[in-house]
């Protein structure tokens, strides 16, 4: 068989596994994808045909490529092939707006940031925000640790990893989200300044839950917190989507780990200074669609977002270091805040880590000019070696949300010393 050929046969076998499946339906609808021309060099060398673009555009960092919404599952395997990953390209929620390489020069760091932190470009509101990044309620925050609760996170991760699949246009994963939301809506059913909302996006059906407790200071009350992980999950081991992807410690633990310290705000009464927001996105495996289009229409209505962090991988313990802080991708100066926050509450080993690209949510507030952080259970090295296959269940963690309590604290510690 031809080279030509094979490439056709490919395509045509690609779209059998796709149509057999009544589950999955990708779209025909163009998009515009971001990928960093390593990747696009190791899909050059491979000579197999991923996808088609129909349009290029170059950038600094990385290029952008109008495709069909369809070829994502098999950009996506391959990367997780060839650079043992998913992910690895972002989707932008709309075509490029501005030329290229203005585009390239305003949104696109000149180079990956390195792990003692590298730029930050702040956005025009950055300037607003007050944040004096102090550490001084202890009581409160050693009080609230009393109050987490393993069981809890157990039956939550236990749920969640239950459906089939939670992949953003499955009904499985549709249904995983809406789960969350209600879960939600039961933790804070006795508040009336906590609203949950099922956030529609533009282009897939699987909505992100946003709980929003409302600010009780004035003034502070315009000021958003926001703290967020993905809610769905991805199986990169095979060609069909339509494969069991339990997502126990990606991402299930995380959204496990938010809940927890929902359920804590509801028990101690909490009435936040600032509006915060949890946020369980959508769609986040395939190219931080849920994050990106939220991100930037935060943007667009200029809200004042004082922080981010980002849960992401929170229950898998390296043999090594209890914890990683990555240090691309994030704020200088919240990261700085984090770092003192592990150390005077959380008390555990940790390494500054580096990412190396758009590996989660925290990526697309940051590419926005916000302040994100995202830490996380372990080392690169030591990192899970089950996510995105049918074996990240929670039997890995030996059904155990122990080590998750960790990053836990850190969230509750963030929560409370931010909130003043
Ligand atoms: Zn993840």
């Amino acid at each position: 068989m031809n080279f030509n050929k094979f490439i056709l046969f490919f395509t045509f076998c690609l779209s059998l596994t796709r149509t057999a499946s009544a589950d999955i339906v990708l779209a025909k609808k163009d998009i515009w994808v971001a990928i960093s021309p390593k990747i696009m060099t190791a899909i050059i060398k491979s000579k197999l045909q991923v996808f088609n673009p129909e349009k290029i555009i170059k950038g600094t960092n990385e290029n952008f490529y109008k495709v069909k919404e369809e070829d994502l599952l098999s950009l996506g395997r391959f990367i997780h092939h060839a650079f043992k990953r998913c992910g690895g390209f972002r989707v932008l929620s709309s075509p490029p707006p501005i030329p290229p390489d203005q585009l390239a020069f305003s949104l696109v760091p000149k180079s990956i940031p390195s792990v003692d932190h590298g730029e930050f470009w702040p956005n025009e509101l950055d300037k607003l925000i007050d944040a004096a990044y102090t550490i001084e309620r202890h009581d409160e925050v050693n009080d609230w640790f009393n109050n987490i609760s393993e069981s809890h996170m157990n039956a939550m991760i236990t749920s969640l990893s239950n459906y089939h699949t939670r992949y953003y246009n499955t009904p499985d994963g549709i249904n995983a989200l809406k789960w969350i939301g209600s879960e939600w809506e039961r933790l804070t059913s006795i508040r009336n300044d906590m609203h949950v909302e099922y956030f529609k996006h533009n282009s897939f059906e699987q909505p992100s839950i946003i709980l929003t407790i409302d600010g009780s200071d004035p003034i502070k009350k315009n000021q958003i917190m926001i703290l967020g992980g993905h809610g769905d999950s991805i199986n990169c081991d095979d060609r069909e989507a339509s494969l069991r992807a339990p997502g126990a410690d990606d991402n299930a633990a995380g959204i496990a780990l938010m809940s927890d310290v929902i359920k804590i705000m509801v028990e101690k009464n909490y009435r936040p200074k600032h509006t915060i927001q949890f946020i369980a996105y959508a769609a986040e495996e395939v190219g931080l669609r849920g994050s990106g289009e939220l991100a930037k229409l935060y943007h667009q209505q200029q809200k004042r977002v004082i922080g981010v962090m980002q849960f992401d991988g929170v229950n898998f313990s390296g043999p090594s270091y209890t914890m990683a802080l990555f240090a691309d991708g994030t704020s200088p100066a919240q990261d700085d805040f984090v770092a003192r926050l592990v150390d005077e509450y959380v008390k555990v080993s940790w390494a500054w880590e580096k990412c190396g690209y758009a590996c989660s949510d925290n990526f697309s507030w940051h590419m926005e000019g916000y302040r994100a952080s995202f830490p996380a259970e372990a080392i690169n090295p030591e990192q899970d070696p089950f996510i995105h296959t049918a074996n990240d269940t929670f039997e890995k963690s030996n059904f155990s949300s122990n080590h998750a309590t960790n990053i836990e604290k850190l969230a509750i510690a963030y929560l409370l010393e931010l909130d003043k």
